[in-house]
């Protein structure tokens, strides 16, 4: 054992039981060695000085030396002004201000590191990082390092004298005692091969870097050893599964899958080909099949998975098919009987609202086989539900799905032998967060859209517009459309929320009197038998206007509406809005989304209302939505969370580096699947550690 890696964090010089018990409190430090391995988030660059004169925009943080002039007070707010010789520059304090105005005296020179704002045609700055300036060395600050490292902190970490300055001390003696200690984790060859720098290196300049080039060197190391590890983990647990986990062989393609071909009343698509055939080979491997299918709204996902259903039945096999929601599955089940009707094969609907008497014959038929295919909801996977032979489990929405539940389905085998699994999902998500999120599956990616859907115009506009957007309702109504109309529910609000809806409601009551106009409402305060019935007026057509919250966000298909309204859509995600356009545009109509925005609309709400009026492409929103947000906030995972947490990588930014960690980890793999090799022991080591397992995702099935 270590002498100080595996030290408890108070034991480090300046730190103490109080401080320690922050640490651990507030950033998860315990040991020194998490101390070591947890990394600046920014550098005060200290080589480069830049002039006030050469300030020209807002966008980039800039380090000044300049002298005192004047300190004012003004109310609470603290002006100072400073110069350089090449102008002025207002400095402001809002805060410390006692302590400001004492240390920045009039003729004294300081280093102020900050982001410049422009006011009243001005450029200023506010609270910004002040540094001694070094008098033996002009225009440098600072004593030896040229960058320094800027740590996360919290308001509770400074309060209790844990400030930046402490923090790179307390670095340097962790630094100075642990850093023998650290043994390289990536064998010699890899760090050969890949041309990175050493661990210790890497870990003494991630922290105090020598130069610009030692920082990118330790930057490339460490983002690249946590990625790569990461990936090896996942593709070792694939590869593991892949070689020992005997699935069921399906060797034909089946008189069923045929017929139901035959009778398409369309041709499919490219992708949907492709993705069938890659279904097929699975299928056909003797191997189970773990595979995400993903697929914008409205790109056929639903008759790949007929047809995957039907090479089970053609098998001798049984195929189950589990919706989210009560309407989704009675809406599967109504598409898939009428693909279904010229194969002949049973094909049976199983949810909660299943009357017990056909519920007792459903059982009985799944039971002695005579069903082939079943749809439904969480019933499905009830343990009074017994398959004779369960060949293939298709589970569509996937993120709507916890993992036990998933694990459920996995127990329903024959003889030991697991059913192939299919995870379908409309929500795109970026191909660097697949490959980890699902970094042990295979994915399927149908990115090619039916033809002759016709784009949805998307639009803005504020509630100047009400009236208008209403006579545009009513046209459209009188066409023989229908209209949804969305509000949002954020749980936080979600009080005031309801009485939004609600007052929504009553206004588009109003607003559209019976008769002629009917309006429905469906939210989650209801009861499934309400929503059912409400919702089924609608897809019916019995309603001309839905009033919801999100829970029509996933799946539902009316093809006859025609116009889609969002309300407050500034307090939307960017999926979310992209999954609720979805609903529209599904028909032959010329389709419309509408964007109602609320009075404060912040910056980043622009953008994302302007990226969805300019792309219908999910994939690109997604792509957008992760750079904007980061991943750990993507929706479809926001309840699973990330796997594991990234300490350096970015999902978001280090899509590149991320694809080259997997394929190198592919090709360790490929070679020695269980890291068995005497060169690859430092690899099964670093694994073993735990950070990198990843249970959760290993099982989908
Ligand atoms: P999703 O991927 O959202 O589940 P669906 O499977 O519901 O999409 O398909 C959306 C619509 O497109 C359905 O009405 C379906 O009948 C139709 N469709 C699917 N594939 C094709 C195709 N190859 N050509 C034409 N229409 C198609
Ligand atoms: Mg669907």
């Amino acid at each position: 054992m270590e002498k100080y890696l595996d030290s408890d964090i108070q034991f480090l010089p300046g730190v103490g039981p109080k401080r320690a018990a922050l640490l651990k409190r507030e950033l998860e430090i315990a040991t020194i060695g998490d101390l070591i391995r947890f990394y600046p988030f920014r550098y005060i660059d200290r080589s480069t000085i830049q002039t006030i004169s050469s300030i020209v925009s807002e966008s980039a943080y800039v380090q000044i030396q300049a002298e005192v002039k004047t300190s004012n007070f003004t109310g609470k707010r603290l002006s100072v002004i400073v110069s350089d010789g090449t102008g002025d520059l207002e400095l402001v304090f809002f805060k410390g201000v006692k302590y400001n105005a004492e240390r920045l005296q009039p003729g004294k020179t300081f280093v102020f590191f900050g982001k410049p704002t422009l006011f009243n045609g001005r450029y200023n700055m506010v609270h910004p990082e002040i540094d001694n300036a070094d008098p033996d060395k002009p225009g440098v600050a600072g004593a030896s390092m040229v960058m320094t490292g800027v740590y996360t902190s919290t308001e509770k970490l400074k309060t209790s004298g844990i400030t930046g300055r402490v923090m790179n001390k307390l670095m340097a003696n962790a630094i100075r005692l642990a850093l023998p200690e650290v043994e390289e984790t990536l064998p010699d060859y890899i760090i050969k091969e890949k041309g990175l720098a050493g661990l210790q290196y890497a870990l003494k300049n991630i922290h105090f870097p020598a130069d610009a080039y030692a920082l990118k060197k330790a930057e490339y190391r460490l983002k690249f050893e946590e990625l790569f590890f990461l990936q090896l983990s996942l593709l070792k647990q694939k590869f593991i599964r892949s070689r020992n986990e005997i699935g069921i062989r399906m060797p034909m393609v089946g008189d069923a899958f045929n017929k139901c071909y035959e009778a398409l009343p369309y041709e499919l698509t490219g992708a949907q080909k492709r993705v069938i055939k890659e279904i097929r080979s699975d299928m056909m491997s003797g191997r189970q099949m773990n595979r995400l299918l993903q697929g914008d709204v409205g790109s056929g996902k639903t008759m790949v998975a007929v047809l995957s259903a039907l090479i089970a039945v053609g098998n001798g096999y049984q195929a189950c098919i589990m919706a989210p929601t009560e309407v989704l599955a009675q809406q599967h089940f109504a598409n898939i009987s009428k693909y279904l009707a010229p194969t002949g094969v049973k094909v049976a609907l199983l949810t909660g609202s299943t009357k017990t008497s056909s519920r007792k014959e459903i059982h009985a038929g799944l039971q002695d086989g005579s069903i082939g295919i079943i749809v439904g909801t969480h019933a499905l996977i009830e343990d009074t539900v017994v398959f004779k032979n369960l060949g293939l489990a298709i589970v569509d929405e996937q993120h709507r799905f916890g993992v036990d539940q998933r694990a459920k389905l996995w127990g329903k085998t024959v003889g030991g032998v697991p059913p192939h699994v299919l995870v379908m999902t409309a929500t795109p998500i970026p191909r660097t967060l697949a490959m980890t999120l699902y970094g042990d599956l295979d994915v399927s990616v149908i990115d090619e859209m039916p033809p002759g859907r016709k784009p949805v115009q998307t639009m803005q506009i504020t509630e100047g517009k009400r009236a208008a957007l209403w006579r545009f309702m009513k046209d459209q109504i009188a066409l023989g459309r229908q209209v949804f109309v969305v509000y949002p529910l954020i749980f936080e609000s979600e009080k005031v929320d309801y009485q939004n809806l609600e007052n929504g409601y009553e206004t588009i009551m109003n607003a559209f009197p019976f008769p002629p106009y009917k309006a429905a409402i469906v939210h989650g305060r209801q009861t499934n038998e309400e929503k059912n019935f409400n919702m089924s007026a609608f897809a019916a057509g019995r309603a001309h206007i839905l009033v919801s919250t999100t829970v029509i966000e996933v799946g539902v298909d009316v093809p006859n509406a025609s116009v889609m309204v969002i309300e407050s859509a500034e307090r939307f995600g960017l999926s979310q809005l992209h999954q609720l356009r979805g609903r529209v545009g599904r028909g032959s109509d010329k389709s419309y989304c509408i964007l109602v925005k609320g009075q404060k609309v912040s910056k980043e709400s622009q953008k994302r209302l302007d990226l969805l009026c300019e792309t219908e492409d999910g994939f690109v929103l997604a792509e957008e939505d992760m750079k904007m947000r980061g991943p750990g906030d993507l929706e479809g995972t926001q309840q699973s969370g990330l796997p594991v947490s990234l300490n350096i990588a970015s999902l978001a930014k280090d899509g590149q580096l991320l694809t080259d960690a997997r394929n190198y980890a592919m090709h360790i793999l490929e070679k020695d699947p269980a890291l068995e090799t005497v060169a690859n022991m430092p690899l099964l080591q670093e694994l073993r550690k735990g950070k990198y397992n990843i249970n959760d995702y290993s099982k989908i099935s």
